[in-house]
C-alpha cells in the first residue's frame, strides 16, 4: 500500500516537473532555429551571385516563419473531448472492431473511438497521437496537421542550415587569409556550439518526418501504430497462422492523405483541422482492404475486385445496403477479424 502511494507520489512529482519544464523547452525550441537564422546572415559573405543569395535567403526566412507559425498553432490548439454522454449502443455495427461506447474512468466522460486519456494534460484527447514535450501539449485530431508541418518546416530549415554551414566551412578552409581571420572569436564559438546541437537534431527531425509521413499514409496514430506493430498487420487467415489485427481506418494512401489535411488545397498552411464529424466518429475502411484480399488470394488482380464507391458518411443510415455490397465484394472469401469469423455468403 505504502509502495503504490510512493510510486503515485513520484509519478505526480515527475508530471509536475514535466509541466513546469514546458515553457523552458518551448524557449529552447524557438532559440534553436533563431540561432541558425542569425548565423546564416554571416554565411552570406560568400560573394555568391545575387540570384542564389536571394533563393538562399528566401528559403531561410520562409522555412523559419512557417515553422514558427506551425509551432504556435501546435501549442495553442487543444484536442480535448466534447461533453457528451456515453452512447449506450453503437449504430455502426459494420465492423466488430469498431467499438465506440467506452467511457474514461478519470474524466467520467464518453471516450470516443481513437481517444486516449493523457496523464500529463489530465484530459482525454481526440485521436491522440502522443504527448509532445516540445509543444507542451498533446498531438491529436486538431493539431496533428500543424505538428506535422512544424516538423516538415523545421527539417527543411535544419537541412538548409546544415548545407549552408558546410559550404561556409569549406569556403573558410580554402580561404587564403586563414580559417579564423574572417569573423570574431565569439562567432566561431557560437557557430561551433550551434552546429554541435543542430546536426543530431537535424537527423532526429528527418526520422520524425519520415515516421509521421508513414503514419499519415496509413491513417494511424503513434499509439495505434505501436499497438499494431505488436500484433502485426493484415486481417485474412493465411496458412492457419493466427489472425492479426487490422488497421480499421486505412482507406488507401490518397484517401488517407486527403483526409489528414482535411481535403484542403492549402495543406501546407498550419490551420486547425475542423472536421464535419466532431472527432467522435471516423470514416473506416471496408471490412478488409484490397491489399489484404490480395495477400489472401495472390491470383486476384486489383481490377477483378469490383470498384465500388462508398460514401462513408452515409454508412450509419445505409448499413444493410452497405453490408449487401460488402457481401457481394468479398463473396467466397473467408475473413477473420481478431478471432471472429465473418460469414459473407
Ligand atoms: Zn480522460
Ligand atoms: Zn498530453
Amino acid at each position: 500500500m505504502i509502495h503504490s502511494s510512493d510510486r503515485n507520489h513520484r509519478r505526480k512529482k515527475l508530471s509536475q516537473f514535466k509541466h513546469q519544464a514546458g515553457p523552458f523547452i518551448i524557449f529552447f525550441t524557438v532559440l534553436m532555429p533563431t540561432n541558425c537564422v542569425i548565423l546564416e546572415q554571416f554565411f552570406f559573405d560568400l560573394k555568391k551571385d545575387s540570384a542564389s543569395e536571394l533563393i538562399n535567403g528566401f528559403l531561410v526566412y520562409l522555412s523559419y516563419a512557417m515553422a514558427m507559425w506551425s509551432y504556435y498553432q501546435s501549442i495553442t490548439i487543444k484536442n480535448y473531448t466534447i461533453d457528451k454522454a456515453t452512447p449506450n449502443q453503437d449504430n455502426r455495427r459494420i465492423d466488430p472492431l469498431y467499438k465506440n461506447t467506452n467511457s474514461c474512468l478519470q474524466c467520467n466522460k464518453w471516450k470516443p473511438i481513437r481517444t486516449h486519456h493523457c496523464s500529463l494534460c489530465g484530459k482525454c484527447n481526440l485521436k491522440m497521437d502522443h504527448h509532445c514535450p516540445w509543444i507542451h501539449n498533446c498531438v491529436g485530431l486538431r493539431n496533428h496537421r500543424c505538428f506535422y508541418l512544424f516538423t516538415m518546416y523545421m527539417t527543411i530549415g535544419a537541412l538548409q542550415y546544415s548545407y549552408a554551414s558546410w559550404v561556409y566551412f569549406r569556403y573558410l578552409f580554402r580561404s587564403s587569409n586563414g580559417f579564423f581571420s574572417h569573423q570574431s572569436t565569439f562567432f566561431y564559438i557560437y557557430w561551433f556550439l550551434t552546429s554541435l546541437v543542430l546536426y543530431p537534431v537535424c537527423a532526429m527531425l528527418c526520422f520524425l518526418l519520415v515516421y509521421h509521413t508513414s503514419l499519415i499514409i496509413n491513417n494511424q496514430t503513434t499509439l495505434e501504430q505501436m499497438e499494431n506493430s505488436q500484433s502485426g498487420n493484415g486481417c485474412c487467415l493465411q496458412n492457419d497462422r493466427p489472425p492479426k489485427s487490422i488497421n480499421l481506418f486505412n482507406r488507401g494512401i490518397l484517401s488517407n492523405i486527403a483526409w489528414f489535411f482535411n481535403y484542403s488545397y492549402f495543406w501546407f498552411l498550419p490551420f486547425q483541422n475542423i472536421y464535419k464529424q466532431d472527432g467522435t466518429q471516423y470514416p473506416i475502411a471496408p471490412l478488409c482492404t484490397i491489399q489484404d484480399i490480395q495477400i489472401y488470394n495472390p491470383q486476384l488482380q486489383i481490377g477483378q475486385i469490383p470498384d465500388q464507391q462508398f460514401d462513408f458518411d452515409k454508412i450509419d443510415q445505409k448499413y444493410e445496403e452497405y453490408l449487401a455490397i460488402a457481401k457481394q465484394k468479398y463473396k467466397n472469401k473467408r475473413l477473420v477479424l481478431i478471432g471472429k469469423e465473418i460469414q459473407l455468403d
